[in-house]
């Protein structure tokens, strides 16, 4: 099938080469001409797991090309997915200007049929404007999916090869039908398609994501209890998860969430909710208990150094919000990291993939490193922000070396306590009593 893209970022980049190694013909169309001339060039913007490959292998095969005009897409194309950015707007909700604009450019270069789907995380009632607007620029029939994204950063071309599922959001069976063609590639062993109206392919997609956040933020409210009583979250969090009705996923403690994906989309739906007049408190308590969770972290390291904090250099492990991904946004490490600037310490950063990102965000007020064990040197303690593979075994002995003071401050409870302490390093981690 010829399918084209607009917006090439972490959604848009990782569908277009899924679908493209589907077979299908993809025309990938972004406005940031540099990002556009840069995969021209086999240079891939982020750093995706698996995705360079078949990036480049489907590009060699002709069956994706980039462009920075979305005429050429519309032209050559089926069906239009749109996977532009919907970032918070200043009240909080969801920014769909781009989505918008770009439906309606779409509408001005068709000249016949086509289906336009939105792969963007868009507040639920967006279908109708996308029609709307479309309409009022062509005279052209076309139809409309809201086909919402699930898929991971970090794990995301798996995650697009193997969904768990594939919402549709049309009621038209013809559509239906050319939908489940283009998913049928990764839909080998069972059909995981569902079916339903727009909006409440919409609606499901805020409520996985509060749903998500909302596993993580009970669990770190807990967390906060387990210090105080003396409880263990790890023994807590395995006697939960055992439950089948609960579940292991989405139960660790930690530092808080972050992404470009969790807090928009939380926020998002409180707007909505109380656009409608419709309080979503459960949602509300999700973000204030993450807010709490971040700031309880960076202020128990404050507390630590105290009056000390003007003279203290913390050593950082981890800048992206999670492992595998170079994703910076909302990430908890950033966060913290301003408040300890804004108190007057100093900072030396290692992260494998998220450097360049972060030192942007932090206007270079952070010095970094090229390795794990080099920001270490004459640090007054570590402190840990992301769960990085390459941070999970550490050689301790060289961390208590070259620490000025052997003290380590886990915000992802990556190591076990008493073996820690037997290394001669004080530790504190995350609702585990110390
Ligand atoms: P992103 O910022 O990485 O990518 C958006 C891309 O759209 C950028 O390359 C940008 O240049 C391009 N763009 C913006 N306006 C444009 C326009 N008018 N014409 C052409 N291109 C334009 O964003 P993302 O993380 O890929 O997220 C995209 C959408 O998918 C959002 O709604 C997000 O909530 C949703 N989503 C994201 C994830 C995730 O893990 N990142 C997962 C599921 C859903």
């Amino acid at each position: 099938m010829r399918v084209s893209v607009v917006g090439v970022g972490y959604v848009g980049l990782v569908a277009a080469a899924c679908l493209a190694e589907g077979g299908n013909h993809v025309v990938c169309v972004d406005n940031d001409r540099k990002k556009i001339d840069d995969l021209k060039k086999g240079k891939i913007p982020i750093y995706e797991p698996g995705l360079t490959e078949i990036v480049q292998h489907n590009e060699a095969a002709g069956r994706l090309i980039f462009t920075t005009d979305l005429e050429e897409g519309v032209k050559n194309s089926l069906v239009i997915f749109l996977a532009v950015g919907t970032p918070p707007a200043k009240d909080g909700s969801a920014d769909i200007s781009a989505a918008l604009g770009v439906a309606e450019a779409v509408a001005e270069a068709m000249d016949g049929y086509r289906i336009v789907v939105t792969k963007s995380t868009v507040p639920v009632g967006t279908h109708r404007k996308v029609i709307e607007v479309m309409a009022d620029k062509t005279e052209h029939p076309f139809d409309y999916v809201s086909n919402p994204e699930f898929l991971k950063e970090g794990s995301a071309v798996d995650d697009f090869m193997k969904p768990d599922r594939v919402i549709i959001g049309t009621t038209n069976p013809a559509v239906m039908e050319i939908m489940k063609q283009l998913y049928a590639p990764f839909m080998r062993k069972s059909s995981r398609i569902l079916f339903m109206d727009p909006a409440s392919a919409e609606m499901a997609k805020y409520v996985a994501n509060t749903m998500l956040a909302a596993r993580i933020s009970f669990m770190n409210e807990i967390s906060g209890l387990c210090e105080k009583f003396g409880a263990d979250i790890e023994s807590v969090r395995a006697g939960v998860g055992s439950d089948l009705r609960i579940g292991n996923a989405f139960l660790f403690a930690g530092v808080g969430y972050g992404g470009s994906c969790f807090p928009k989309d939380v926020q998002a739906l409180i707007q909505m909710g109380d656009q409608q007049g419709c309080p979503m408190s459960i949602a509300k308590s999700v973000q204030q208990a993450n807010y709490t969770q971040q700031d309880r972290f960076a202020q128990r390291i404050l507390d630590y150094f105290g009056d000390r904090a003007g003279t203290t250099t913390l050593a950082v492990w981890g800048l992206a919000f999670k492992a595998r991904t170079d994703d910076i946004r909302e990430s908890p490490a950033i966060r913290c990291i301003k408040k300890f600037l804004d108190a007057g310490m100093k900072i030396k950063a290692y992260d494998p993939e998220a450097i360049r990102a972060a030192e942007t965000e932090l206007n270079g007020r952070i010095e970094t490193a090229a390795n794990s064990y080099d920001v270490l040197d004459g640090a007054d303690a570590l402190v840990v922000f992301t769960e990085w593979q390459e941070f999970r075994t550490p050689d301790f002995e060289l961390i208590g070396q070259k620490l000025k003071q052997p003290v380590i401050f886990d915000g992802r409870n990556l190591y076990d306590p008493n073996y820690v302490k037997k290394q001669g390093i004080e530790y504190h981690s995350i609702g585990r009593g110390s």
